[in-house]
């Protein structure tokens, strides 16, 4: 996902799926949230409650805090963090595509990679293999690289 894709239909359906996902957990999709939504897709990367407050002035961090509950509970929404000092969240896997990140353990930074499709599948039928032999069913992994960023460095 780039962060520079003009605002179009990829958007508008994407807030329809988000719309839908509300919907069957009775939760209406407000303007607040509609907002933070729309700046995951602007920023297309991972962003923190403070990026949040300071893209929407308008939005209490109390709000945006509760949005951002309500929209993990409709599986709009996940948390990604190095650890509990460096929260960022960012839109489910299921609405965008499937990524690993890199997490600084100094600075809290995220960056979002995606491994080739070779490797993923490796990944995928290993991850898959380990799964079975535990007589667990697998529906997707995580796995996410800790370490010091260039700026950081
Ligand atoms: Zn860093
Ligand atoms: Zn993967």
């Amino acid at each position: 996902m780039s962060g520079d894709e003009p605002a179009g239909d990829s958007h508008a359906s994407l807030h329809a799926l988000v719309w839908a996902r509300l919907r069957r957990v009775d939760q209406r999709y407000t303007s607040g949230r509609q907002a933070i939504v729309e700046l995951f897709l602007q920023a297309g990367h991972p962003v923190s409650i403070s990026d949040i407050v300071e893209a929407l002035p308008a939005l209490p961090r109390s709000s945006a805090y509760r949005h951002l509950t309500d929209l993990q509970s409709a599986g709009v929404v996940r948390r990604v963090a190095a650890s509990d000092e460096f929260s960022r969240f960012e839109l489910d896997e299921n609405l965008t595509a499937h990524h690993h990140h890199l997490l600084c353990t100094s600075c809290g930074r995220v960056i979002d990679i995606t491994p080739s499709a070779v490797v993923e599948r490796a990944v995928s039928s290993h991850l898959n293999e380990l799964a079975a032999a535990e007589d667990f069913e697998p529906h997707s992994h995580r796995i996410d690289v800790l370490g010091i960023c260039a700026v950081c460095r």
